[in-house]
């Protein structure tokens, strides 16, 4: 077997189960360890066109809740503004909603990004979706982000309203169009066994599938009722996989996205015992650090909550420093979504970031939008991100 065969087949077998998760020092996303990268999770309101029976009231409103474009314009300035201050000028945008799609200047808000590619060292950009507008919007969508280094979806599917085969195609025109998508599915455990199916049909048809336990209302835990078969699955089913790039392989197209302006290679922290690095494909997104130094990796923090990993009060977290999440109707900007930290300003009067990575004060990090944010134990002395020296402070 060749080697790169080798090293496939062993990254396709990678046991999450096997993470020592009581022995980890620090966690986070590789792409916020090892780059300039500041984080914005932006709820733009929470206008929804579909009415799901099963969603949650404080999720969703039938009103229009959405501030004007100039006003979003405007943020995303001063969000750069401040986090260049800091050091950072790698940038990753995730709308969410309500229903992003449905904001009048969405692509505008898109393209007003775009156009600063010259001054970023690298740009990305995520939504979550329900992917209700037709195949002519992301048309367009797909043309407001084509400048950016990396563009990705996470496709949410509504039985109620969606049909899953123009949902299936719509996901392989964005594959086709260089986004990188993958569908969250929540395995509701009274409905397991069908939404399993679910999962493989599009899972069949070359997308990845997120496999998402059940949260209790106010998200802090993971309801019960699954089996232990059916939390092995949620554990270690459906690894992600690089579909985008097959699709445009076999289609004889490659990828025009720019590389990032900055070199991403992951190095062996100063402080802790040097070994060869472990370089994990780009599909492994976390990168966990254990007492030893050794790292584990997963593909997605989604998993977390199914390990029950998602206690992080006292650690010294960097979020709110290199990383926020703005969120409508009450337009207030945060550190996190999971955080009970004050807020850090409001969207029309202002905000201010921490001067450095801050203890976490909260019970449970329970949004993966949160939990991927890197973060080290309290007094542990490892970089954050390339050349922080926040450690050891007082
Ligand atoms: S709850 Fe907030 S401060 Fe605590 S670990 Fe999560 S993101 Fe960081």
């Amino acid at each position: 077997m060749e080697a790169n065969e080798r090293s496939a087949t062993y990254w396709s077998e990678y046991d999450f189960t096997k993470i020592p998760f009581d022995q980890l020092i620090r966690v986070g996303q590789r792409s916020l360890l090892y780059r300039d990268l500041f984080c914005v999770s932006w709820l733009l309101g929470r206008y929804c066109n579909y009415k799901c029976s099963y969603c949650w009231p404080y999720a969703r409103s039938d009103v229009r809740d959405h501030r004007p474009t100039e006003l979003l314009v405007q943020t995303m300035d001063e969000i750069k503004r401040q986090a260049r201050a800091r050091g950072f000028n790698s940038f990753h945008f995730s709308f969410s909603g309500g229903e992003p799609t449905t904001h009048k200047g969405y692509l505008e808000l898109l393209s007003h990004y775009g156009k600063d590619m010259p001054h970023s060292n690298y740009q990305s950009v995520h939504m979550t979706s329900n992917l209700s507008p037709g195949i002519g919007w992301f048309k367009k969508y797909i043309e407001a982000t084509a400048s950016l280094n990396r563009v990705s979806v996470t496709a949410s599917y509504h039985s109620e309203f969606s049909n899953r085969e123009a949902f299936r195609d719509k996901i392989l025109f964005l594959q086709d169009g260089d986004v990188q998508v993958t569908i969250n599915m929540v395995m509701v455990p009274e409905r397991f066994e069908q939404l399993w199916e679910l999962a493989l049909f599009f899972h069949e048809a070359n997308i990845n599938v997120t496999l998402k336990p059940q949260s209790n209302p106010t998200a802090t835990k993971v309801v019960d009722g699954y089996t232990a078969e059916q939390l092995l699955r949620l554990k270690n089913g459906m690894p992600q996989r690089g579909y985008t790039e097959q699709q445009l392989k076999k289609a004889d197209k490659k990828s025009q996205r720019p590389k990032s302006k900055l070199d991403f290679t992951p190095y062996a922290p100063e402080g802790i015992i040097p070994r060869p690095r472990v370089d994990a494909p780009s599909i492994m997104q976390v990168e966990l650090t254990d007492s030893g130094g050794q790292p584990w990796f997963m593909d997605q923090a989604e998993r977390f909550n199914a390990f029950e990993f998602n206690q992080f009060q006292g650690w010294e977290c960097s979020a709110g420093y290199r990383s926020i999440i703005i969120r409508e109707p009450d337009g207030t900007v945060k550190r996190s979504y999971s955080c009970s930290d004050q807020p850090l300003g409001h969207i029309e009067s202002g905000f201010h970031l921490f001067n450095k990575p801050m203890p976490c004060q909260t019970a449970s990090c329970v949004s993966s939008a949160d939990s991927k944010i890197p973060k080290r134990k309290a007094g542990v002395s490892l970089p954050l991100w390339p050349g922080d020296k926040t450690f050891g402070e007082p």
